[in-house]
């Protein structure tokens, strides 16, 4: 068995190649040689943790796993992060077990990597602006991810707590760009690309904030009952998602599809985009939505991409199991 621990996991894996194993991942999703498993998360009743497992199977890439974690919000006072994880991956040939992979950092260039996968194939070329609302651990991810897609010469940013938007304005000096703090009216009235990443459970982004030809990446909502923009801009847009299943039940669609504004069939997969079996964007007025939800098969390519880089690098720690 390979270990990697979560130490090396930053040493070995870039962005850009988590970019590409979760492009793949979305395309061989909607191709139907990839398919997650139903999510299991639990409050398990002890130090208020939630737990659970994202798990699935690519037969192309023969990745087989599961990534198991969640929330322990008592962690960071012992100096740890509160939001833990790990991947295990199998020999899909035998079911022996192949490796133990560090979840933490993965997860969040995962993420970072499937808003960024939509800015490419749903952001108009010509967009300038990024909109930035949630300065939590995931938005630098965010915002360096999706600066790699598109030429923007600023960024705006609202939070709902703005002591922590010296994060936004870091990161975005950090890649050479100025950095504005808006309102919510003013972030939607100059931004071309606006990703969201925050833990809400209401509505942030008013539909009639947006103006047209915007793209909009909504990251935060993973579970039910989170929201971060109004139902009624889902309607007004072109709605993407990592996997329907997920958006229409615990992602960003769920609110609109429960009041009947939107049905599952308005709701289109991003691998069919990249694929090329859906046009994606049909025009610079159209608004498009993408709600990342969150899906075990990126856990899984992210971690094999690791395993992979480690063992062509000769540092795979291996221990017989
Ligand atoms: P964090 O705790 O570091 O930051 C939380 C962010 O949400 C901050 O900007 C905070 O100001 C904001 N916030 C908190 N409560 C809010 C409220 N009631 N209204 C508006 N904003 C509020 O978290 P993080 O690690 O940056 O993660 C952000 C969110 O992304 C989390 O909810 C997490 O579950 C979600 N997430 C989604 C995926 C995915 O694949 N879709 C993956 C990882 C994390």
């Amino acid at each position: 068995m390979t270990v990697v621990p979560e130490g090396d996991i930053a040493g070995l894996m870039s962005a850009e190649a988590a970019f590409e194993a979760v492009e793949a991942t979305f395309a061989a999703m909607s191709r139907r040689s990839a398919y997650n498993f139903p999510v299991i998360r639990e409050a398990i009743g002890h130090a208020d943790a939630l737990y659970g497992f994202k798990s699935g199977f690519d037969r192309d890439a023969l990745a087989l796993g599961l990534k198991s974690g969640g929330y322990w919000p008592g962690n960071a006072a012992r100096g740890l992060t509160n939001h833990q994880s790990t991947v295990i991956l199998f020999d899909a040939d035998t079911g022996r077990v192949k490796a133990l992979v560090g979840g933490n950092l993965l997860t969040a260039l995962r993420t970072a990597a499937a808003s960024a996968v939509s800015i490419k194939h749903l952001a108009r070329p010509d967009a300038k602006v990024l909109g930035m609302v949630g300065a939590g651990h995931q938005s630098a991810f965010q915002m360096r991810a999706a600066c790699a897609q598109r030429d923007f010469d600023k960024v705006v940013g609202w939070n709902l707590h703005p002591e922590m938007l010296s994060r936004l304005s870091d990161t975005a000096g950090e890649l050479g760009l100025p950095f504005e703090a808006v309102s919510l009216d003013e972030l939607g009235a100059q931004a071309d690309v606006i990703i969201t990443i925050t833990s809400s459970f209401d509505p942030i982004l008013k539909a009639g904030q947006i103006r047209p030809g915007t793209h909009l990446a909504c990251m935060g909502t993973d579970t039910r009952g989170k929201q971060e923009v109004e139902a009624a801009l889902l309607t007004r847009a072109t709605v993407f998602t990592d996997e329907i299943a997920q958006s229409v039940s615990i992602g960003e669609a769920q609110h609109a599809v429960a009041a009947g504004l939107l049905a599952e069939s308005d709701v289109a997969e991003i691998g069919a985009v990249i694929n090329g079996t859906h046009p994606g964007r049909r025009s610079a007025e159209e608004i498009t939505l993408f709600d990342g939800t969150g899906v075990g098969l990126q856990d899984l390519a992210v971690a094999a991409k690791v395993v992979e880089l480690a063992e062509a690098r000769g540092v795979a720690q291996k221990i017989p199991f």
